[in-house]
């Protein structure tokens, strides 16, 4: 009956392949029982099944720069701590949106692509939208930097 369950060296190579890390340590006994997978780019963890994430050209919606709906812009406004200006999400995650600081009230157009990255986000957005920097934070260690732990800057 059926093949016998991927092994967690095959999981790695399916990770690999989809730019994610297989974050569990054992591998499931089903192709359709969800796992953990964290993705290389924008850290995010994602709980799927090796059937799900085969059937997937990219493994995380930040990597080929698809559609996100409106609550994910919401989501990342949040996580950063500013506001999501626009009810129409773009297109792809590489096109320009509007952003604003939740301080001064500036309205700055960025993609969602170029503050997604946690510790990746220029200096020039980091000094217009008033995030603070990751590192000062967490130090160099990049398993913690890239899980968005942005903050705002307190006076
Ligand atoms: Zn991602």
């Amino acid at each position: 009956m059926g093949r016998p369950p991927y092994t967690v060296e095959e999981y790695q190579e399916l990770a690999e392949g989809r730019g994610l890390y297989f974050l569990d340590l054992v591998a499931p006994l089903s192709v359709r029982e969800d796992c953990l997978w964290k993705c290389k780019q924008c850290g995010h963890i994602h709980s799927k099944s090796f059937r799900t994430v085969q059937a997937t050209k990219n493994g995380c919606a930040c990597q080929n720069g698809m559609a996100l709906a409106a609550k994910d812009y919401y989501e990342l406004a949040e996580k950063l701590g500013i506001g999501w200006l626009d009810v129409i999400p773009p297109k792809n995650t590489k096109e320009e949106t509007r952003w604003a600081s939740k301080k001064t009230g500036r309205v700055v157009v960025a993609s969602y692509k170029s503050l997604v990255y946690g510790n990746k986000i220029s200096l020039r957005l980091k000094g217009l939208l008033e995030l603070n920097n990751v590192s000062e934070q967490n130090g160099t260690d990049p398993d913690r930097a890239d899980k968005y732990e942005l903050r705002r800057v307190t006076v």
